[in-house]
């Protein structure tokens, strides 16, 4: 199922992705499908009549893999990582798919990075890997957007990483995926820059899924973005950044000035 988040005439709603006589339609549900289940109102609208949101605002954190492609390790300089590098964006840097990433005045070399995200569905602690299957609702795309130059200069990341507008999310969440062997490919004005596949994941995500847990709790509609593929490079003001995963769709953002 591909479960979209959408804007509704007051709050948000959520409905099923789907077709009906060759039309994408969303399918409404009567609530959030994390928290009350997939019961269906019976209504249906056309997905090109309703504006997408951010499919899922995590309750408490983003929780995100630094260098877990050989290859973008690589780029980055250094050795890979023996363990997963963890690090975290808040909620607040959370954005929709259309929606525009603001290009902040501190910092002069503005990074997209392409992942796959992995959303939670259970509050859960100790997880094994075997059992990341029970406790993952599905999978959607994420931008890791980064300040380069901020994340050199401070050491921590939060900055770097923590702007709002800094993690966009969707278009929706895909719930049936093997995320093992994934095409991700992103483009910057249509022009291909990452291109790479959750094959070459260094550490895959169940094995993510119980690192993370066995230090932190991890509750429903938690985000987990796996790391990038290497070619990640700056965008510019007036860019469209667009990240696709097999399976899954396509997110596209464009950057837009502070001013
Ligand atoms: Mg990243």
């Amino acid at each position: 199922m591909r479960v979209a988040r959408f804007a509704g005439p007051d709050d948000p709603r959520f409905g099923l992705v789907g077709e009906e006589d060759g039309t994408p339609t969303i399918a409404v549900l009567k609530g959030d499908p994390l928290y009350a289940g997939f019961e269906l109102t019976g209504e249906k609208v056309a997905l090109a009549d309703v504006r997408l949101l951010a499919p899922v605002i995590p309750r408490s954190k983003v929780v995100c893999i630094g260098k877990n492609y050989a290859g973008h390790a690589a780029e980055m300089g250094g050795p890979l990582p023996s363990e997963p590098l963890v690090f975290l964006k808040p909620n607040t840097s959370v954005i929709g798919p259309g929606e525009p990433v603001v290009y902040p005045r501190q910092t002069q070399n503005l990074h997209f990075e392409g992942e796959l995200a992995v959303v939670i569905g259970r509050i859960c602690r100790d997880v094994p890997a075997a059992d990341a299957a029970k406790v993952i609702f599905g999978y959607t795309i994420a931008n890791d957007v980064t300040a380069r130059d901020l994340q050199a200069a401070d050491g921590q990341w939060a900055r770097a990483k923590g702007f709002d507008t800094f993690c966009p999310l969707g278009p929706w969440i895909e719930t049936n995926l093997e995320p093992g062997d994934l095409r991700i490919r992103t483009t910057l004005n249509g022009e291909v820059k990452q291109d790479g596949t959750t094959a070459d994941l260094v550490f895959d995500v169940p094995t993510l899924v119980a690192h993370v847990s066995s230090f932190m709790t991890l509750l429903p509609g938690d985000v987990l973005l796996t790391g990038t593929p290497e070619g990640v490079g700056p965008m510019q003001v007036g860019d469209s950044v667009g990240i696709t995963i097999s399976g899954i769709g396509t997110l596209v953002n464009q950057v837009v000035s502070h001013d």
